[in-house]
């Protein structure tokens, strides 16, 4: 299991990594205590922790386009992006899509 920066766990766009290297660590150290226990097998393990990051791959893809994408664009095209996810709705649907990619609370308070 690989977690951090050195598994691409760092988000484009905001450059926020420390929140996505936590949240990896924290599964991918369950996951392993999980091992240790005897509650599964290491290869049950691996399939978990697998679908715990594919389900999360798609967001670090998107923000590393974004990223692409908006630096290509001049100053009246940010602030059109700008503009068109400041609306309150907007704003937090995309905040809360983005927090999800990368949540540490939910694993804190129901640890697998
Ligand atoms: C300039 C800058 C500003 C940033 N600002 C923010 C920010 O404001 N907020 C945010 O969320 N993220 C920020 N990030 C991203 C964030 O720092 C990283 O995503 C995060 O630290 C990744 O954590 P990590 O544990 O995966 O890797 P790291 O924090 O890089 O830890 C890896 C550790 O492994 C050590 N290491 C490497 N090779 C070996 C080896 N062979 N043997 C033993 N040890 C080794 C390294 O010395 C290092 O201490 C920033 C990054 C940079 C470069």
């Amino acid at each position: 299991m690989c977690v951090g920066d050195a598994a691409g766990h760092c988000f484009g766009l905001t450059a926020e990594g420390i929140r996505a290297a936590m949240t990896f660590a924290i599964r991918a150290g369950q996951l392993a205590g999980g091992v240790a226990s005897g509650r599964w097998s290491t290869s049950d393990a691996r399939t978990m922790y697998r679908r715990f990051a594919t389900m999360r791959r798609p967001y670090f893809i998107l923000l590393n386009w974004l990223q692409k994408w908006l630096s290509s664009l001049g100053d009246t095209g940010i602030r059109v992006y700008s503009e068109a996810a400041r609306p309150g709705p907007v704003f937090w649907f995309l905040m809360a899509q983005y927090r999800w990619a990368a949540d540490p609370v939910p694993l804190l308070r129901h640890p697998a």
